[in-house]
Parts: structure tokens; C-alpha cells; sequence
């Protein structure tokens, strides 16, 4: 069987993608084979819940998600240099909310629900082929299909990504991230608290009423064994590194640790082949930047095949394809930049970096254009 675009990759950019490229009437067909629950969290920037809401992938962030008014940054380093306290409230740039914090798997049954006629292929690829059609995508069980146009939306570790050319750097961190659900006896309402350690960033994302959202950055094999802790000890450590300003904390679910890399890809559109959200870029999960860029990729897709008609050539599709890298390009390496950036300067024990992390967060909380500034970068745009 011929499609016009086939999307590889059932997360969060392959399933709105797909339903996108459906709805434009496009023949898509979707590999997304079953996973685990993902019991990751995001938070979502308002340029981000903005594209959600205009194409219908959600239909009411309030009811999904947890709004993010404000953030407080509390550097509790032993360093030499520490910054000082700061407090980002949405309202100092005329906005109601910086954004909001979804769970990723109601993100998912969100942006599944579309009655836009697409196949979806419960099953893993395991080969990809450029052929005159197009690509050859054939399928764990033997079977293949062909399409004019493939999307590789599979993750990291990109099969699609490797398998085509597209080169590729990866650099691995002693750093994971922690998440969990927890319970506190009071939280500040709809406020993002960090509190910065030397390790890197233990941050509590509000979830609605006295639930937060950890997720917590620190060497990998402290998190490993803070994961394996019993309930009630682990709940201790949790109140100790909030530093008592909540009260009793109350584990919810399990902890998940996630291993952390950065990865920049040079190319992300070529021969009709696209990379987009983790295959295209990944990086520690600070600043909230990485589904957000996944779904700004989403967007530049959308706009690269709205050139096209349902049937399009081979030419037109790899038109499209260089389009859509030329519309990524700046965006990837700004955030991309910006996320190393800030990492490094956060686990730094450099005098000169502390300083400039120091002055960077007086200059913010002090600036105001700065702020803005700032404001507006960290949203994307
Ligand atoms: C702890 C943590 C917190 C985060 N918090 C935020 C946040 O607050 N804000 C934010 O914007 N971002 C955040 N992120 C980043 C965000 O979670 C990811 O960017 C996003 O979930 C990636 O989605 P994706 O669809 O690109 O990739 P994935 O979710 O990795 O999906 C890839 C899919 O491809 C499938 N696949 C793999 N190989 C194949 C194959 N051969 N054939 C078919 N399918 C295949 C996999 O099964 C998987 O379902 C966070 C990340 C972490 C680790």
C-alpha cells in the first residue's frame, strides 16, 4: 500500500502529527507501537498552548492542565557566589499565565482523539529504505508499506534519524532527572518553585490543590537510590531538600528517573524525510523547553505540507522537506544554546560562571526590559 506521509513514532510530536497530517486530508499511515505509561509531566509555554487550542489538538487547557503564574528561583547552593532570590510573576508582562502543566499522558489521549481517517500500525519499524517512490518502511511482523514522505518522530534514539544519513552529536551527562507525584501540606498555588542545588535544579511544578509535579535533577546515582528509598523515608528527604517551606510531603506515585543527554542534529528535513521533537533534539529538562520545541516542529511541519495537495510528487515532498528544515533552523539552535547554556552555568563550580549565573539573575530580577526579554525568550518567542 502507497501513503502520501508516513509518521513513525506514538509520543506526544508522532500522535499530533499524524492526526494533523490526517486531518489535512492527506493518506497517512502511523507506526506507533504500544509503550509504558510515560509519567513525565509539561509544562507548556501560552505560544505552545495557543497552537494546541488553534488546532484542535486540545479543546480546554483550564480542564487539562494546572496554569503557571508565577516562578521562584531559591539558589540553596554552598557556593561562594550565590544568586538571589527571585520571583517571575506572569502579570509583569500583561499575561494571565506563563503557560500551563499538563501530564504527558493526558496530553496523549487528547491529541489521539480524532475521527480523521489514518492507519495506525501497532508495531515497531525496522527498516527504512529510500526507493524512486519515495521510502520502503517495513515493520517488525515483515510486512511494508511505501509513502512519498516519511517522519521520523521516534524519540531519541531515532532509528528513522540514523538509518537515512542525518548526522548527528550526543552527549551523555552524570545527570538524570527524578519525577514523582507528592502530595504537601500547602503549596504556593500555580507558582513553579526551584530550588537551584549544586547538582542541578530540584523543581516543584504545581498539579493542582496541594499536588505538585517533582522533577528533580541530580547525579544519577543519588537519584537511583532516593528512588529506591521506602515511602515514608523518602517523603523526609523531600521535605529536607524543599526546606520545610511546605510542610509534610506525601508521595503520590512512584519515582521515575530518566537519564539525561543533549542531542543536535545539524539537518532536520531532507530527500522528503523530517525529524521531529526528541529525534530531532533533546536536552536536559530545564527551562521547559523540550516539548515545546517538539511541538514548534509540529508547527513548521503543518506548515510545510500545507504547500502540498494529497497525492504530491516526490519532488514536491522533498521541496517540502528542505522547507521545513529552513523553518527550524533558527529556533533549534537558539533553544538548543540557551539550554546548554543555563545547564552548565547551573552545575558549574567555575568562580567566573557563578558570577555570571549571579549577575544574570540580578540583572533579571532587577532589569526590567531584561525581564522581558527574558520573559519572552523563555516562551519561545
Ligand atoms: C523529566 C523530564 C521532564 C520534562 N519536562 C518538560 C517540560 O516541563 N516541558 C517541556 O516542554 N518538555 C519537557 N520534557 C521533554 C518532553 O518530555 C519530551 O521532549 C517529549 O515528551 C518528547 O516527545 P517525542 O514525541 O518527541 O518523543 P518520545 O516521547 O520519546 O516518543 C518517541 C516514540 O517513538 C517510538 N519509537 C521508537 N522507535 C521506534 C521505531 N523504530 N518504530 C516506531 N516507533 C518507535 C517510541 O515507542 C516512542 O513512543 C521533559 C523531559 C523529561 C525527561
Amino acid at each position: 500500500m502507497h501513503y502520501d506521509i508516513a509518521i513513525i513514532g506514538g509520543g506526544l510530536t508522532g500522535v499530533a502529527s499524524a492526526r494533523l497530517a490526517a486531518e489535512r486530508g492527506f493518506k497517512t499511515v502511523h507506526f506507533a507501537p504500544t509503550f509504558a505509561k510515560d509519567h513525565r509531566t509539561s509544562a507548556l509555554m501560552m505560544p505552545t498552548v495557543e497552537f494546541m487550542l488553534k488546532t484542535g489538538l486540545i479543546s480546554d487547557q483550564s480542564t487539562l492542565g494546572t496554569p503557571l503564574r508565577k516562578i521562584r528561583i531559591i539558589d540553596t547552593t554552598n557556593r561562594i557566589l550565590r544568586a538571589p532570590e527571585a520571583l517571575f510573576d506572569s502579570t509583569e508582562i500583561n499575561i494571565d499565565a506563563f503557560g500551563y502543566n499538563f501530564a504527558n499522558s493526558d496530553l496523549l489521549a487528547a491529541f489521539s482523539k480524532s475521527n480523521a481517517k489514518r492507519r495506525t500500525i501497532n508495531s515497531a519499524v525496522t527498516r527504512v529504505l529510500k526507493t524512486n517512490m519515495g521510502y520502503a518502511i517495513s515493520e517488525e511482523s515483515g510486512k511494508s508499506i511505501t509513502a512519498t514522505m516519511v517522519v521520523g518522530a521516534d524519540g531519541k534514539k531515532s532509528k528513522i534519524r540514523d538509518s537515512l544519513g542525518f548526522s548527528s552529536s550526543t552527549t551523555a551527562f552524570n545527570q538524570s532527572a527524578l519525577v514523582a507525584d507528592v502530595e504537601f501540606d500547602r503549596v504556593e498555588l500555580e507558582t513553579s518553585v526551584e530550588f537551584h542545588y549544586e547538582n542541578g535544579p530540584f523543581t516543584l511544578v504545581p498539579a493542582g490543590g496541594n499536588k505538585i509535579n517533582l522533577v528533580w535533577l541530580d547525579e544519577h546515582e543519588a537519584l537511583q537510590r532516593a528512588a529506591k528509598l521506602p515511602a515514608d523515608e523518602f517523603a523526609k528527604l523531600l521535605e529536607e531538600k524543599s526546606h520545610r517551606l511546605f510542610g509534610h510531603a506525601k508521595p503520590l506515585t512512584k519515582a521515575f528517573v530518566f537519564p539525561l543527554s543533549n542531542l543536535a542534529v545539524p539537518i532536520v528535513g531532507k530527500d522528503g524525510a523530517l525529524l521531529i521533537g526528541e529525534a530531532a533534539h533533546a536536552f536536559p529538562p530545564i527551562g521547559a523547553q523540550g516539548l515545546n520545541l517538539g511541538l514548534r516542529d509540529v508547527e513548521d511541519f503543518v506548515a510545510a505540507i500545507d504547500q502540498l495537495t494529497p497525492g504530491f510528487s516526490i519532488i514536491d515532498s522533498n521541496r517540502a522537506s528542505k522547507d521545513y528544515d529552513k523553518l527550524r533552523q533558527a529556533d533549534l539552535r537558539r533553544t538548543g544554546g540557551f539550554v546548554d547554556g543555563l545547564f552548565r552555568s547551573l552545575l558549574s563550580d567555575f568562580l567566573p560562571a557563578q558570577g555570571l549565573r549571579l549577575g544574570g539573575v540580578w540583572a533579571l530580577k532587577n532589569i526590567a526590559p531584561l525581564r522581558k526579554l527574558a520573559f519572552r525568550f523563555g516562551m519561545g518567542k
